[in-house]
Formats: structure tokens, sequence, C-alpha cells
């Protein structure tokens, strides 16, 4: 270890002014506070002599570079109390000469001298310039409300003011000459990692950190402001930071942000935070498909009155009461919000169906029934409720929100404590729809479906030439459901399948029977729905059907609609070609109806076109629909396909259709759908 050199005289026994200031006690901390503003040397030694620290003045004296007397030996005997003069031999050679004196002192738990050294006072008037600076230096840095802290490069703590310590609750004393205090889990996050960025060239000016701790644990919110130090060579000497102390002011923002999309009494989101969220999840819905999406608008029935004999002070807390046992009630992807006074509104996101508005509607109603408690007070509470579905009340947000306002108002005009859509069939036909597929789904089991049987008679003979099967469902509570209201709903669901199918076998078999009845040979007319027609197995089915019941193919006539032929040319037609193998014949069912080209008759195997009834009904009103029908038989005749009008109501159209070419006739003029021994009389 590198021995200082100092020589010593032994008669001088005068005081350190600077030093001695602080009353002749002096502990660790104070060295260090005091040490850099000094002009005298003050130097702490340790028991064996080794250097512990030394400030700026003794640094100067000794012509030290910052920092490099640490860890040296002092070299002179220290008697505790004297005042020694001595004589300090410099790395130049020249001598300087400094009156000491050394004073006992507690440095981390460690005895050692506080050495102090008074030089001459030539060489203290040289530094009187830069000792007022450092006076406004110390100033600035005591009293600063930021909290100060400087380091070395290698990232030691130096400086921390009293706001440093004040603000993390580290002491000077635990800082200096250590790392910064790790004020987060996460180094990035911490000051080591703006420290590390600001010595990287980083500009940190008044950045604002995460969430930082205090030494105590506590949150403390920082704003920083970092500055590079250069020392006397122009090297990076350093950093300086400056930190603020923001929390209070953050936490008054977040405030505010609450206060803005927040409803203060109950703390739901508030009408226009509900707004936005209804419009953010339609912004994610349209980008996926349109699954329904449902508002709920609920108004407490005659809050007034309740307000008025429970206080305003009481209305608030039913309020919150309210507020709570909705959310309470609702699913976790449900929102809800307090939209006005004593109006609530739910976002369902997660739906399937606008049935689902009714049951969570109903849940709520629930909910409500049970009194709120208030004051010793029971209360009774009942809510309206509006119902807007999307898409079909509104594609906005706030359109949505409305229709919901309106069947709200719906809702308490007719008494309160209820539900209502904005579209009021859109709750029947929910209702009904679902009713509907639940009770198909048994209907075959049960025995519930039965056929009747249409004649179509030729228009030349007047002769029965063939029947339609027409399925009808006997619901065990609406009685007879006509296929007009099931048919679309077995289609959606997939039930068609199972269904035609029944309808095929029944058909074939029903022919049968006839047949051996000894009843002149019929042709059975059979309708196909899309959903069936391109079933995987439909044309094996057919072939089933026929087999099972041994009817020759030529007497089964598969009706199919228009725009199931359009649909898919391509596939279409190698699918009629398949059937056709079979034998069966192939008509269109509704012919005019599917906005098609004419081209595609020629290419498909098709046998019969018939004439739609809406073409039918129009006969006698007007010319065009005559002009229509009677182009229909032209066109018939020219590709060789037979001509079926049905809907035959009366006696003019039946005259028209005569005069024009047009080969069988269908309609309640001549028959209604009959049940099968109706039709046996018929024949005979
Ligand atoms: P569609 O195949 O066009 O059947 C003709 C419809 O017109 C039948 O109604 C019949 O009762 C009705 N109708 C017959 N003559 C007249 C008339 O003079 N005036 C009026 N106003 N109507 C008349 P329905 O039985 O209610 O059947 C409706 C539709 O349901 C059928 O139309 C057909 O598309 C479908 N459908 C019926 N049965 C089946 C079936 O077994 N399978 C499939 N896939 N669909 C079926
Ligand atoms: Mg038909
Ligand atoms: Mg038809």
């Amino acid at each position: 270890m590198e021995k200082l050199t100092v020589g010593c005289r032994l008669d001088d026994r005068s005081s350190f002014p600077a030093v001695a200031d602080t009353g002749g006690r002096y502990d660790a901390e104070d060295c260090v506070r005091h040490g850099e503003r000094v002009d005298d040397g003050v130097v702490v030694v340790a028991g064996d002599g080794c250097i512990l620290y030394a400030n700026g003045a003794a640094e100067d004296l000794f012509l030290a570079e910052s920092g490099s007397l640490s860890g040296r030996l002092f070299g002179h005997p220290l008697v505790a109390g004297d005042s020694t003069e001595i004589e300090i031999v410099r790395p130049d050679r020249r001598k300087a000469t400094a009156k000491m004196r050394a004073i006992p002192v507690e440095w981390e738990g460690r005895a050692a001298q506080l050495v102090l050294l008074h030089a001459s006072g030539e060489r203290r008037r040289a530094r009187e310039p830069q000792r007022r600076s450092g006076e406004l230096l110390h100033a600035l840095v005591a009293y600063s409300p930021l909290a100060i802290v400087a380091t070395d490069p290698s990232g030691r703590v130096s400086l921390w003011n009293r706001a440093a310590a004040d603000m993390l609750g580290w002491s000077e004393l635990e800082t200096i000459g250590n790392g910064l205090p790790a004020t987060a889990d996460d180094p990035e996050e911490s000051l080591v990692g703006v420290w590390a960025q600001a010595m990287h060239g980083e500009e940190v000016r008044g950045r604002e950190l995460p969430e930082q701790r205090r030494r105590d644990g506590q949150a403390i919110a920082l704003q920083v402001w970092a500055a590079q130090m250069n020392d006397a060579a122009g090297l990076p000497g350093g950093l300086v930071l400056m930190l603020g102390d923001v929390t209070q002011r953050r936490r008054v923002e977040a405030h505010l942000r609450r206060l803005v999309g927040h409803d203060a009494l109950t703390g739901l989101p508030n009408r226009r935070q509900f707004r936005k969220q209804v419009e953010r999840t339609l912004n994610k819905l349209s980008r996926r498909d349109a699954q329904p999406l449902l508002v709920l608008q609920l108004g407490v029935d005659r809050f007034k009155n309740i307000n008025k004999s429970i206080g305003h002070g009481g209305g608030d807390r039913l309020l919150q009461a309210l507020a709570r046992r909705l959310a309470g009630a609702l699913d976790e992807t449900d929102l809800v919000a307090r939209t006005g006074g004593d109006e609530f509104a739910v976002l369902l996101r997660d739906t399937h169906h606008p049935h689902d508005g009714v049951r969570v509607a109903n849940k709520l109603l629930q909910h409500l029934a049970t009194p709120f408690e208030l004051d010793g007070q029971e209360i009774f509470v009942t809510v309206s409720i509006g119902i807007a579905v999307y898409p079909h009340d509104g594609r906005k947000a706030a359109d949505l929100i409305h229709a919901a306002d309106d069947a709200m108002d719906r809702a308490k005009q007719q008494g309160g404590n209820g539900c209502q859509f904005f579209t009021p069939d859109i709750d029947s036909d929910a209702r009904e729809q679902l009713a509907l597929e639940n009770g198909l789904r048994h209907a075959l089991e049960r025995n519930e479906l039965f056929l009747d049987y249409q004649p179509q008679y030729d228009l030349k003979s007047g002769r029965l030439a063939g029947v339609e099967a027409l399925v009808r469902w006997r619901h065990p509570e609406q009685g007879i459901v006509s296929p007009g209201s099931f048919i679309p709903v077995a289609e959606g669901s997939g039930l068609i399948v199972p269904i035609g199918a029944w309808v095929l076998h029944e058909a074939c078999r029903q022919l049968r029977a006839w047949d051996a009845a000894g009843l002149p040979p019929l042709r059975m007319a059979v309708n196909v729905s899309a959903r069936q027609f391109f079933a995987d197995g439909f044309k094996a089915e057919v072939k089933q059907a026929l087999r099972a019941s041994g009817v020759a193919p030529a007497r089964l006539e598969l009706e199919l609609t228009e725009s199931l032929l359009v649909r898919n040319a391509a596939g279409v037609i190698d699918l009629l070609h398949g059937l056709k193998a079979l034998g069966v014949r192939l008509s269109i069912d509704d012919f005019g109806t599917g906005y098609s080209g004419l081209s595609y008759l020629v290419d498909l195997p098709i046998d019969t076109l018939k004439i739609d009834q809406s073409f039918v009904r129009r006969l006698a009103e007007n010319q065009r629909y005559r002009a229509i029908v009677a182009a229909i038989g032209e066109l018939a005749q020219g590709l060789d396909l037979k001509v079926i009008a049905e809907g035959v109501e009366t006696a003019s159209q039946l005259e028209y259709l005569r005069s024009v070419r047009c080969d069988e006739v269908q309609g309640f003029l001549l028959a209604r759908p009959l049940a099968p021994d109706e039709v046996a009389r018929l024949l005979r």
C-alpha cells in the first residue's frame, strides 16, 4: 500500500474553524455532509491507518486525483484532540504545510479518526471563488425539493441529498459509495435501469417511471431527469439524477379518469363509457361473423316516489345496492353500466340468440324481487327492461342504445316489472322458432308427421293424373302445423334430411297401397328442399324408397325449386343426371320465381315446369301475367317439357290455362290436399 508522505511539526495547536463549527461532536454522516463544502481537508482514517474517506480539499492538498486517496495509508501518527502543524510532500516534490487535528469518530460502526487539515492562508484565498460556487451548489442541492443523486461512472452513489433521503427512504449513509438502491423488482424498470439508459447516452428528461417502491415498501411515482457529468479530462465522469415525486398528481389523474369514464356513485362505467364499450365490441364483431349482440336498458320503476319516501341519501344508497346486485347477477363477459339517474344498461356479449335477452332479463327481474334493506326498512324495487338486438335493431352503438331505451319506455308503459324487445315480434318469433325446433326433433319418433295429397288433373282429359305429397305436423299443443312454418326450421337445423327421407318412403308406400287396393295408377310428386338435395346419400335414399315400395321409378316425380337448381350449376347437373339415371321424373317447382336465366333449362334433365301460384293468381288482373304464362307454355313446348299450373282457385284462371299450352292443373278449385282415403274415394 502506498504511503502518503506527511512530515510534521508539533508546535501549533490552533483550531480548525470550518469544522469546529459543529461543536466538537462529529459523526461519519457529518463528515461526509460537511466534508465536501469545507475548505479544510477532511480525511477519515481507520484504526489501521487506512484512509476511508477524503474530501476534495484534502485531495487538493495532496495533489491527488479525485477518489484516489481512499484505501491508501495515512502516514502520520494520530493523537486525538491535538492540533499539529504538518508538512506535506506532494507528488511534484513541493511542500505544503497544514494544521492537523484528529477527532475520534464512528465510521460505519467502527472507530476511526477524523483528520482535519487546515492549509495555509494563501491557498485559501486561491480557493475563494470556488468556495463561493461550492456554497451555492451546496445550498441548491441541500434545499432542492427534487431528490438529487450523483454517481460515479461505475454507478456508485457519490451524492444523495436530503430530498432523496426523504423521498425514497434510504439515508445518505446507506447509499454513498454503494450502487443505487433497488426501487423496483425488475431492474430494467427501476432507477438503476434509467441510470443505465442515461449512461448510454439516452436522453432522460422528465421521464415518468412505472411505479417504484420506497425503502419501506410504499409505492411511489417518480419523474426523472438525468445529466451526464464530465471529469476534468472531458471524459464521462458519472451521472446526476434528479427525481420528482409525482405520486399525488398521478393519483388525481387516475381519479379524474375514473370520473370521466365512471359513475362516481356506483363506480360502474357511465353512459359514455358504455357506448364506447359497445362500439368496441361491435368493431370486433364485424370482423368476425354477425353473431347477435344484445343491449339491455333498465329503468327503476317509480324511482321518484322511492326517492321521496327515503330521501336522496337513501336513494343514493339504494342505487349503489342495486348496482351491486345487477353486477352480481351477470356473467363476467357481460358489461353493466349506470347510464342515468335511475337507469342502468347491460351489454350481453356472449349470446347466440335473441332469446338469451329474455333469459337474462328474467334473471335480473328475479334477482331484484328480494327487497332491499335500508336503515332497517324493506324497500321493494322493480325495473323495466328494454332489449335491442344487433344487427336487427341497429348496427351502430348509438342506435342500439336508443332502441333499448325505447323498448324500456314501452315496458314502463305496460306497468313495469317486465321486459320488451325493441321489435315486438322478435320475442314471439324467437320463442316460436325455438319451440318449433325442439318439437320437430321429436316429431318423427312420435309419429306426429303425416302426408296429405293434392290431386293434379290432366287438362285435356280431365282425369286425375297424379298427386303431390304435402307434409303436415300434428303438433301436440298447436294442432296441425303447415310446412310453410316448419320446413324452414327443419332446413335450418338439418332435420330436413331425416324428415325428407321419411316423406319419400311414406309417399311411395302410400302409392303402392293405392295400387294394392286396385285403384288406377297415379304419379306421385314429392317436394325436395335444397339441404336435402345436396345432402350425401340423397340419391341412395330415393333408390331405397323405390326398392322398398316396389314403385316404378317413372311414377315418382321430384319437385325441386328453381333457386336450388341455379345455385351451383356444375354440381347440380351431376346430381340431377344421377337421379335421372334412376328413372325418376324431375320437376321445377315454383317456376318463374327463381330469377334465373332460361339457358340452364337446356342443360338440365328436367321433365316438368310447375308454374308458380303467384302467376296463376294474377292472371285475371294483369295482362302481363297472362303473357308470362303463355310464354312459359311455348317455352315448354319447344323444350318438350310438361307444364303444370298450381294454385288454380277460380274458373276464369282454369279457362285461361286451357286456352294456352298447359298440360295439367292443381289447385283448391279442383281439390284441396286430401287424406289418403279421400284420394281413394276420388279415384273410385
Ligand atoms: P309447394 O310445393 O309449392 O306446394 C304447394 C302449396 O300450395 C301447398 O301448400 C298447397 O297446399 C298450396 N296450394 C295448393 N293449391 C292451392 C290453391 O289453389 N291456392 C292456394 N292459396 N294454395 C294452394 P303447403 O302444403 O302449405 O306447402 C307449402 C310448401 O311447403 C310447399 O310448396 C313446399 O315447398 C313445402 N313442402 C310441403 N311438403 C313438403 C315436403 O314433404 N318436403 C319438402 N321439402 N317441402 C315440402
Ligand atoms: Mg311442390
Ligand atoms: Mg310450388
